[in-house]
């Protein structure tokens, strides 16, 4: 996208819907002009009615016109501001949703692929760039340059000649100010991303803090977020000097165009082409335009910067997801809840390895089909396939003999329940953690599945009860609360279809008997489809598959594999050891 097609862009989607407010504070920067004109030009019959003709007539009139007129003026600025300080958080929020709303929405694969600093970089500090070049910029250009032909037609007024002089000068100034912006626009969005990193980067230290601490590597950390922060502080200073940069070129030229007006006018003067009334007048009206000349030169510092997030935040916005539903989806319709995976083959990343390589299955509904194999051997993915976190790349899976890729996506996921291996909370009280899964949940189906899953137990230990609130991630509860609050959460949502993946961490012997009567009621007659790690699951699991290398090498039942499938025979070996 070029600057015009993200200009266009940024006023039809987030500035257009505010045009009555906008056009409302150019109608007040009308005023601005017209008074800040008003002011210079007062000077000139101020100067020549009063202390020249000593008219006594207007000794109170022209004071007051003056106060009326810095009234005027402050009071629309304040109105033409306040409007557009509503318009700018109005784009802000606008903004933010859309981020958010990319965020909530976006394909597992795009989420896995971004780091969350970015967004965090996206939401913070580019939305805010934005909003500066929708609102405030629009606000000065109007204002400084409505103000500026007012005071420009005073200044014309009072000696034209002393005006042309006057406008010589003005390119000048902005020509200094121009190479500064672009300048700035490089700088700033360097400090952007480096400040990006830096938020990345404390996001990790959260993540990881025991393993610094357990390796010791505090001061390690330490200098490597000194060294993060010292390359945005080189970046910041950069920007903040280049900004300051304009302030001798500008006083010179100031101090230059004085000289030259004085001189100047002091011929006209001399030789009677110009009173000292319209000379005063005119002064006034050249030092009241410094401000918005200054103003609008340095505006394409912000428009830069802007249009550089805009850039950024643009794309992350428009991105399709590639999980989608087709045109004519349909309802799942469940009966027994078979699943069948039919040559399925996929990959993370394409033309790499196959991670899965024709993968067949037949998982019987109202059963539990446990997938047993090594680390890495792709049973998380295989697991990942069927709420269509990741769509396969060939083959196909049905629910009952409809293919997922031909249903409803809300469908699909309405009847499957995931009980993750890394548990996962919101930082919210026990119960809005457990009513996550369905919608108005009533307090008797809550404490229902509380009882069911163990979790009341430890909930009437926690100070406020099911209204605790749990912590990032649930950081107050131990792993074994963790687990039996996740399978509570999944057992509210009554679905048919139960995706497992069983922790490996062991648990004590009580809280593993506990965990597992709870898996045993949430998985009755229902069709689940578990990674496993304890043995009494695999043990107890109607069929097995045993997965390695991206492939099914084996299929059976315990017994059946035990006799025939030596893979699983040492497999089995290994977790007794284990246990
Ligand atoms: P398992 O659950 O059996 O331990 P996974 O299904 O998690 O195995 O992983 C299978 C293979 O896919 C591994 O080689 C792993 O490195 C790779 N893999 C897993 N997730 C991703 C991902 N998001 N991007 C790229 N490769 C991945």
């Amino acid at each position: 996208m070029n600057k015009i097609e993200i200009l266009k862009r940024l006023y039809k989607d987030y500035t257009h819907k505010f045009i009555y407010k906008i056009s409302l504070s150019i109608f007040f920067s009308l005023i601005i002009a017209a008074s800040t004109s008003a002011i210079a030009w007062l000077l000139d019959p101020a100067i020549k009615k009063i202390f020249i003709e000593k008219d006594t007539s207007l000794i109170l009139i022209i004071p007051a016109a003056i106060v009326a007129a810095f009234t005027f003026k402050g009071i629309s600025l304040y109105m033409a501001k306040t409007i557009m300080i509503k318009v700018a958080q109005e784009v802000r929020k606008i903004l933010q949703l859309d981020i958010m709303t990319y965020a909530i929405n976006a394909d597992t694969e795009e989420i896995n692929k971004k780091h969350s600093g970015k967004f965090i970089s996206h939401i913070t500090f580019d939305v805010d760039r934005i909003k500066i070049l929708v609102s405030t910029v629009i606000l000065n250009i109007f204002k400084d340059s409505l103000t500026l032909i007012g005071l420009l037609g005073v200044m014309f007024y009072q000696n034209w000649r002393l005006a042309l002089f006057a406008i010589i000068m003005i390119p000048l100034a902005s020509i200094a100010a121009r190479s500064l912006g672009k300048r700035m626009g490089k700088v700033s969005t360097q400090t952007q991303e480096r400040a990006g990193t830096l938020t990345s980067y404390l996001l990790e230290v959260f993540k990881n803090h025991k393993i610094i601490k357990i390796f010791q590597k505090e001061n390690y950390e330490i200098s490597r977020a000194e060294n993060f922060i010292n390359l945005l502080k080189e970046k910041i200073t950069k920007s903040d000097i280049i900004l300051v940069r304009a302030s001798p070129i500008m006083e010179t030229l100031t101090g230059i165009m004085i000289a030259g007006l004085i001189f100047y006018s002091g011929n006209l003067i001399m030789s009677d082409d110009l009173d000292i009334n319209n000379f005063f007048s005119f002064l006034a009206a050249m030092m009241l335009a410094y401000q918005p000349v200054r103003s609008l030169a340095t505006l394409n510092i912000a428009i830069n910067d802007g249009i550089a997030a805009a850039k950024r935040i643009l794309p992350v916005i428009d991105k399709k997801n590639s999980i989608v539903e087709k045109l004519n989806s349909n309802e799942l319709k469940l009966n027994k809840g078979n699943i069948i995976f039919k040559d399925v083959k996929f990959n993370y990343i394409k033309n790499e390895n196959r991670v899965l390589d024709s993968i067949n299955l037949n998982i019987n509904g109202g059963e539990m089909t446990a997938l047993v194999g090594h680390s890495g051997a792709g049973k998380s993915t295989i697991l990942n396939l069927i709420p269509r976190f990741y769509d396969a790349d060939s083959g196909y899976i049905t629910i009952d003999d409809q293919s997922i890729y031909d249903l409803k996506i809300s469908s699909l996921r309405s009847n499957i329940s995931l009980v993750n291996q890394e548990t996962t909370l919101f930082d919210d009280t026990v119960k809005n953690n457990i009513a996550y899964a369905i919608e108005n949940p009533n307090d008797e189906e809550i404490t229902e599945v509380t009882k069911l899953s163990y979790c009341d137990e430890f909930i009437k230990k926690l100070p406020q009860g099911i209204d605790t609130v749990i912590g990032e991630n649930g950081v107050r509860l131990s792993g074994g609360e963790k687990q039996r609050l996740s399978i509570a959460r999944a057992m509210l949502k009554k679905s048919k279809i139960i995706l497992l993946d069983e922790a490996t961490s062991s648990l004590d012997a009580e809280t593993e008997t506990k965990i597992q009567e709870a898996i045993n009621y949430l998985t009755k007659n229902r069709t689940t489809l578990v990674i496993a790690h304890r043995l009494s699951t695999i043990i107890n699991s109607n069929k097995i598959y045993v997965v390695d290398n991206g492939k099914i090498i084996d299929e059976g039942n315990h017994e059946t594999l035990l006799k025939d499938s030596i893979i699983y025979k040492n497999f089995y070996e290994k977790q007794i050891k284990k246990n």
